[in-house]
């Protein structure tokens, strides 16, 4: 049997593990105490375990292979009752439209993100600063409603939201977005998603290597040798469940194409703290907070109650607030744990590197990616599909 190294414990890289299993005697590399990368949960008292990363799932078909995972594996789904209310300095701003006034004041530009927004993902050359100066959109519309939801679900600074390329704004909106809700229903794995992460390491024949870094990978006569703390060890091929740039800094010797691709991602810092006391304006189950006067110096931050909003069997009610981590929302003495996350940002590079996978695989036969962060959405379900995909490949 052929070895194969995978390098990263995220959804990514258990989920190939588990598809390829029968033809690989496969050791994972995870660099954490923990599987699950971005999914990832906190054990609190009374035993339960409560989201830091990984929250929801749409509950369309869009995330049909989550779904079809938790399913296999006796997971029960349930929904997630989510509301939005933005609020910029304690003024709500948005409420989830239904019962509202903002859907009538704001019917002209829904109607253009669902009926005039598909013709924007051509260019990768303008930006959603560019639709407000056009007229396409209003400010207000797209300051208060269109600019945070974007930033929530994309990850990325409210300042850096008008930079990214409208194709990656519309190509978001056009696959993700109901047309009259600005967000379809969500569901969450009861019990919490880490479980999808347990279910695929139980299933899985593999060795688990936690706590390993994986400090540089070289090709070596058609194999792969792999250098870790002290030792080196010798794979017939390698897979890459990273970060794009977290690879490139792995290799060895890259390949033209591997530097071209890997090294276009810019990343943004993303803090989940848990606390529990509420913070800022909490209405809805998951409340966006935004702050500051400008663009510039708008910050936000997405609360929920993990009792209220997850339905979750806790003694009292504690929350998780994710921020950019130089915009620390709450007190120290009142922080229960915290997680940082580093995470790609949507450029127009990054989707040359979604565009250009299946060639990223072909250069080499022993050195293989597969990850949320090479697909243009990032999403979880991205993970999971670019392993069913690869999976295929290997399988061959
Ligand atoms: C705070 C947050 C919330 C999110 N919420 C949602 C959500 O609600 N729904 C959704 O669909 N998506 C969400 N996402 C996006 C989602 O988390 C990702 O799309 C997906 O989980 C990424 O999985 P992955 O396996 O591709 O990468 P990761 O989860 O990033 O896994 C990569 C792993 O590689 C490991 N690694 C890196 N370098 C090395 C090395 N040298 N040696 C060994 N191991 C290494 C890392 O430690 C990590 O565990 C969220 C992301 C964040 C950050």
């Amino acid at each position: 049997m052929q070895r194969l190294a995978v390098i990263g414990g995220g959804v990514s890289g258990v989920c190939l593990a588990h598809l390829v299993q029968e033809q690989y005697d496969i050791t994972l590399f995870e660099a954490q105490d923990y599987l699950g990368g971005n999914n990832c949960s906190i054990e609190v008292e009374g035993g339960s375990r409560v989201p830091m990363g990984v929250i929801i799932y749409p509950a369309r078909e869009l995330f049909e292979h989550t779904q079809a995972f938790a399913d296999k594996f006796g997971l029960q789904r349930k929904p997630a009752h989510l509301a939005h209310i933005f609020c910029s300095n304690d003024e709500v701003r948005y409420r989830s439209y239904s019962g509202s006034g903002h859907f009538l004041r704001d019917i002209k530009d829904v109607a253009y993100l669902n009926y005039g927004f598909k013709a924007e993902t051509e260019s990768h050359d303008r930006k959603l600063g560019d639709l407000v100066a056009g007229n396409k959109l209003s400010k207000e519309f797209v300051d208060y409603v269109l600019a945070p939801f974007a930033a929530l679900y994309l990850s990325v600074p409210y300042a850096a939201i008008f930079e990214l390329p409208l194709s990656t704004v519309a190509g978001w909106w056009n696959k993700y977005c109901h047309p009259f809700h600005l967000m379809s229903s969500f569901n969450y794995i009861d019990g919490g998603n880490h479980q999808l992460i347990d279910r695929f390491a139980e299933n899985t024949r593999m060795k688990i290597r936690l706590n390993t870094a994986v400090s540089k990978v070289s090709r070596s006569d058609g194999q792969v040798l792999l250098q870790l703390d002290n030792d080196e060890e010798r794979f017939d091929k390698l897979v890459f469940a990273t970060r794009p740039d977290e690879a490139l800094a792995m290799l060895d010797s890259p390949t033209a194409t591997e530097n071209q691709l890997l090294g276009n991602i810019e990343t943004n810092t993303l803090t989940s703290t848990l606390h529990r006391q509420p913070y800022g304006c909490l209405d809805g189950d998951i409340t966006l907070n935004m702050y500051g006067d400008d663009r510039a110096s708008t910050h936000m931050v997405t609360t929920w109650g993990n009792r209220k909003c997850f339905g979750m069997d806790l003694p009292e009610e504690i929350y998780t607030s994710l921020h950019q981590v130089d915009k620390e929302p709450v007190d120290d003495s009142d922080i229960l744990a915290q997680r940082t996350f580093k995470v790609p940002v949507q450029m127009a590079s990054t989707w040359r590197v979604s565009d250009r996978l299946d060639e990223l695989n072909s250069d080499s036969d022993a050195i293989y990616y597969c990850g949320s962060y090479f697909c243009p959405s990032y999403y979880h379900e991205d993970g999971i599909d670019s392993a069913m995909s690869l999976a295929g490949r290997l399988l061959e």
